[in-house]
């Protein structure tokens, strides 16, 4: 029997586990440095009076898809056009891939990839000129029959850019951002006006960019979008992270209380129903009655047994939990009022 598995410890067999877990920490600390495509600490942004940032802290791994969400004027673009080294921070830190984006060498810029917000169409230029065009400014850019391709733009190659339609034209931004072949992608909410095959569509593109080892920022208002995405998500109100999880533990969705709901035949009271959940159910407009709980599985036996009991037919009988939206809008709700 070993030291070890007997319990019992010899001298200097404290600080060989001790030295053998500070190394296993360190190395474990220097993984998540060099994991971390995007750093921020800190990170405060005033314009004039107004302070649109306010301290966040941040961290996105290589290889995620990181969504960040927040109401009109919560602060995201802000931050966004701070990371690609467009906006300069009144105070914190930041660090993407390693550099300071606003001192950062142009070499810096061609491993990024940017969707703006909005974009211009190139008057007189083919989807094709101006993808040869953007390809030109990096030294590796992935071809363009290739990057045509992936956002399935092909058919349109040879149209005019200005003569796309609102999704055709938010494809090509796509393609525009990826043209480059960088290993980080800001999308700032790629497919808005997008009908919904279209944005089906981009969100294969996107999810395929994971597929492709790429790191994605994205900003969206779409909370399907961001449930369908993104590994994990940041939310962000009046200037602060007001929550980050992955799209099931955001704000505490996955501990949530689930919702039976049903609606009981003419002529049946919710009084009727079995002690124990005729006094925990609300009425809600309509008559559709709704009880909130924490044992799914019981409460459900309980009912259908008093229903089959009475042979009455729960046609709309539901179990549902929270939605990303439900939690979203609770999370910047809550910010508003305080
Ligand atoms: P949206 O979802 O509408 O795009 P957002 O979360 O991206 O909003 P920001 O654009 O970062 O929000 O704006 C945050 C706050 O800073 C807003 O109150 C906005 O009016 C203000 N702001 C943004 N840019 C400037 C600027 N250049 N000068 C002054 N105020 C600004």
């Amino acid at each position: 029997m070993t030291a070890a598995s007997s319990g019992r410890t010899v001298p200097g067999m404290i600080s060989n586990s001790l030295d053998a877990a500070v190394a296993q920490l360190t190395a474990a600390q220097s993984q998540a440095a060099t994991d971390a495509v995007i750093t921020i600490r800190g990170l405060r942004k005033r314009y004039g009076e107004l302070e649109a940032v306010r301290g966040i802290d941040l961290e996105v791994h290589r290889g995620e898809i990181f969504a960040f969400l927040g109401p009109n004027g919560a602060g995201k673009t802000t931050t966004v056009e701070i990371l690609e080294g467009f906006r300069q921070a009144s105070d914190g830190h930041v660090e993407v891939l390693g550099t300071h984006p606003w001192r950062a060498p142009a070499s810096w810029r061609e491993r990024i990839g940017i969707v703006l917000q909005e974009s211009e169409a190139e008057p007189g230029l083919t989807v094709r000129n101006c993808l040869e065009l953007y390809a030109g400014y990096y030294r590796a850019p992935r071809s363009v029959e290739e990057t045509l391709a992936l956002v399935d733009l092909a058919t349109h190659a040879d149209e005019r850019a200005s003569a796309l339609s609102g999704g055709q034209r938010r494809r090509l931004d796509v393609a525009l951002a990826l043209i480059g072949d960088g290993e980080l992608i800001f999308l700032d909410e790629p497919t808005t006006g997008f009908d919904p095959s279209a944005r089906r569509a981009a969100w294969e593109v996107i999810a395929g960019l994971r597929e492709l080892g790429k790191t994605v920022f994205l900003t969206t208002h779409y909370m399907e979008e961001a449930e369908r995405l993104a590994d994990r998500i940041a939310v962000i109100a009046a200037g602060e992270i007001v929550a980050e999880g992955t799209p099931k533990t955001l704000g505490g969705r996955q501990l949530a209380e689930a919702q039976i709901s049903f609606t009981l035949p003419l002529g049946t009271a919710a009084r009727e129903l079995p002690t124990g959940l005729s006094d925990r159910v609300h009425e809600h407009p309509g008559g559709r009655l709704v009880l909130s709980t924490a044992s799914v599985a019981a409460d459900l036996h309980s009912l259908s047994g008093w229903a089959l009991d009475r042979r009455l037919e729960l046609d709309d009988l539901e179990v549902s939990r929270p939605t990303l939206e439900d939690v979203y809008l609770q999370l910047t709700s809550a910010k508003k009022g305080s």
